[in-house]
């Protein structure tokens, strides 16, 4: 898990997200992990493959881990550059169910990310950036899994410093944070999630319906082919 390989996932993640020239949805998407496996600390991750999201593919690892039972622990932090769509969500919840009631591991799962998938950022409308917002249906969808993973008790958050010192160190590659486009971007972004998924002590329930009538208003261009691809086929 080093050289360029590592670079390229870390590299994945930094620019998850940042708003510039090209602002689109993922083509790629990793889904990493630092855990011990039977009895060794690994670094592994996955990426989408074919239909597959990242996280789908993780979790078959680490089902397969399981059953294998070398995967023993009840704690698990999985960073991915995107936050899971709500497939994905679906299937954490899933996953967790599996792993309790098969094998009894009652697994504290944390997600941690560097950007939100198809989910519109108040930023973004506020300060008036021109690139294209989410789908305000896939909006809707992909909040509502982030909140099915935290009903269950997942925590769901974007990354922080320590995060990214984790990753890098576990992919052997050196980044400096601080002072970085990245962590900037990251403030920003743990607003925008504060607003949109942690509500409750953000106090923005109103925001949702605020956007559908955005939508609806027609002020959204319409969607194109190109912005609605299947991340999965690249
Ligand atoms: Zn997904
Ligand atoms: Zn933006």
């Amino acid at each position: 898990m080093e050289g360029t390989d590592g670079y390229k996932v870390l590299q994945t993640f930094i620019s998850s997200g940042l708003h510039g020239s090209k602002h689109g949805w993922p083509t790629l998407v990793y889904a990493l992990t630092l855990c011990r496996l039977n009895d060794q600390s690994v670094c592994l991750y996955k990426k989408n493959r074919g239909r597959h999201h990242a996280e789908d593919n993780m979790l078959s690892f680490l089902k397969e881990a399981i059953v294998n039972r070398l995967f023993l622990s009840q704690q698990l932090t999985m960073y991915v550059n995107y936050s899971p769509c709500h497939n994905c969500s679906d299937l954490i919840v899933k996953f967790l169910h599996w792993a309790e009631l098969h094998y009894g591991i009652n697994l504290q799962l944390e997600i941690a990310f560097p950007a939100l998938y198809r989910i519109r950022r108040p930023s973004c409308e506020e300060e008036g950036h021109t690139h294209k917002l989410a789908d305000a249906d896939d909006h809707d969808r992909n909040v509502k899994g982030l909140e099915r993973l935290k009903g269950i008790g997942v925590t769901i958050r974007p990354m922080n410093a320590v995060d990214w010192s984790t990753i890098a160190r576990g992919l052997n590659v050196p980044f400096v944070y601080e002072g970085s486009a990245r962590q900037q971007e990251d403030a920003v972004l743990h607003k925008d999630f504060k607003r949109v998924v942690d509500r409750e002590e953000g106090g923005m329930n109103d925001l949702v319906p605020m956007l559908r009538n955005v939508h609806l208003r027609g002020a959204v261009p319409p969607q194109t082919e190109d912005d609605a691809f299947d991340m999965s086929l690249h």
